[in-house]
């Protein structure tokens, strides 16, 4: 995967994201202290909150990046880890921070829970986002995503697998006789494989997963890149726009319910470091907004409104643009139910009982059939996490392998 990351080619863009303001952007820099340096006062608390998190990132990622209910690895640096994660990323704002900057830099990160940010648990995976963005940055695939599903799949044929598209599985009856079946889907559609062989009390657990409101994506052909009104964000590849942190949390508290008149819009601007995506002198831009789960709601004006409030002259720019909407994302892949990203709910229930409460949630009741989908631990996100630790269950439940190197 490294090797199609633009990360090593092509050199990364310094800033993970920054969320413009009217005042000017607060931009996360890959390194902890000249993040700090731009956040006066509050430069301190960034790297109090951060620092020991970046210094331990593996280890502790080695315990955040697999099921909550098991005996942890690390139990100290977890503990410690815990204390900071469990209350809610507001509560972390008003405590912690007092400048607008830091605490919209910090608003932006926790907005992609899409939870309310008062939500209890919801400091936990801010935290994840901005060591991760320290401790590795944020990288993307040189070319474009598609590189990283082509990766994948040309290592599978490699080893001798086959990789099979354009089919629907709806039941048992889509399926190859095999030994071992991993559903890399959502719960609803395990509960089609598994069909009448499920229990009741599992059934009832999968009918009653909790998906997070969905999203409405806009892909856009610009003549030439965002005329951002502060230049510092041609810097940043992720730009998160909402304004201040108070903007950010009230759009975020609807978002379950209406498209907010003034959303949260989650950007990436690939060409600026990538030129490979789009012909000469001309951008690819994409923008994402939060909207109620299964929403047919558009929400378009008020996404252009808001890149036109932090890009004067944004509008004049569009060659063209696509928008995908809930359903449209869950036809793509059904782990988007309703348009939910993240596979299910990431509040505190919601990562501790994924889908269900176990030690290794992957396996279910039918020998031979186990979720590795983000509606398992970790969660959402392009880590194959879930994948790893739901083979690990495979090998060890149908081949007695304990150990994999
Ligand atoms: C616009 C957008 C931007 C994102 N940006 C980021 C980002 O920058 N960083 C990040 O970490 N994450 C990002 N995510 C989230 C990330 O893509 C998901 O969390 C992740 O892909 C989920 O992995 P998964 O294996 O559960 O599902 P998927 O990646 O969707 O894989 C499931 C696969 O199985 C197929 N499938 C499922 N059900 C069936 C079925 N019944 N029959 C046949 N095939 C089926 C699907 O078509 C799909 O190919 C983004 C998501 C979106 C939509």
């Amino acid at each position: 995967m490294a090797a199609a990351c633009l990360w090593p080619a092509l050199g990364a863009p310094r800033r993970p994201g920054g969320p413009p303001l009217p005042e000017g952007a607060a931009l996360l820099e890959r390194d902890l202290h000249a993040t700090a340096e731009r956040l006066g006062p509050d430069g301190r608390g960034w790297v109090r909150l951060f620092a020991p998190l970046v210094r331990e990132h593996e280890a502790l990622l080695e315990d955040i990046l697999r099921p909550l209910p098991r005996v942890p690895r690390h139990p100290l640096l977890l503990a410690r880890f815990g204390l900071r994660g469990l209350p809610s990323a507001a509560w972390i704002a008003q405590t912690q921070f007092r400048t607008p900057q830091a605490r919209a830099l910090w608003a932006g990160l926790a907005a992609h829970t899409t939870l309310p940010l008062s939500t209890p648990g919801t400091a936990a995976m801010t935290l994840v986002l901005g060591l991760l963005a320290h401790a590795v940055g944020w990288p993307f695939p040189a070319g474009g995503a598609q590189a990283l599903a082509d990766a994948l799949a040309a290592y599978l044929r490699h080893l001798g697998g086959e990789v099979l598209t354009g089919v629907t599985v709806r039941g048992p009856a889509d399926l190859p006789p095999a030994r071992v079946t991993l559903v890399d889907s959502s719960p609803r559609v395990l509960l089609d494989v598994l069909g009448e062989r499920a229990p009741a009390r599992y059934r009832a657990a999968l009918e009653g997963f909790r998906y997070g409101p969905g999203i409405q994506k806009f892909d856009y052909a610009l003549s030439g890149p965002v005329p951002w009104a502060d230049p510092q964000v041609a810097r940043a590849a992720t730009v998160h726009v909402g304004g201040p942190a108070a903007d950010i949390a009230a759009a975020e508290a609807v978002v379950a319910l209406r498209i907010p008149a003034r959303p949260y819009v989650l950007t990436a601007q690939h060409t600026l470091f990538d030129p490979s995506r789009a012909p000469a002198g001309q951008h690819t831009f994409w923008a994402y907004t939060h909207i109620p789960n299964g929403s047919a709601g558009d929400a378009q004006a008020v996404v252009e409104a808001q890149l036109e409030r932090f890009a004067p002259g944004f509008g004049g720019r569009v060659l063209a643009c696509t928008r995908t909407t809930a359903a449209q994302l869950q036809a793509f892949s059904p782990v988007f139910q309703g348009g939910d990203v993240n596979g299910g709910r990431g509040d505190l229930w919601g990562l501790l009982a994924r889908p269900v409460l176990s030690p290794t949630p992957y396996r279910t009741p039918v020998k031979g059939v186990y979720l590795c989908s983000s509606a398992t631990p970790p969660g959402g996100g392009i880590h194959g996490m879930a994948g790893h630790h739901a083979a690990l269950a495979a090998l060890k439940d149908e081949f007695g392998l304990q150990e994999v190197p």
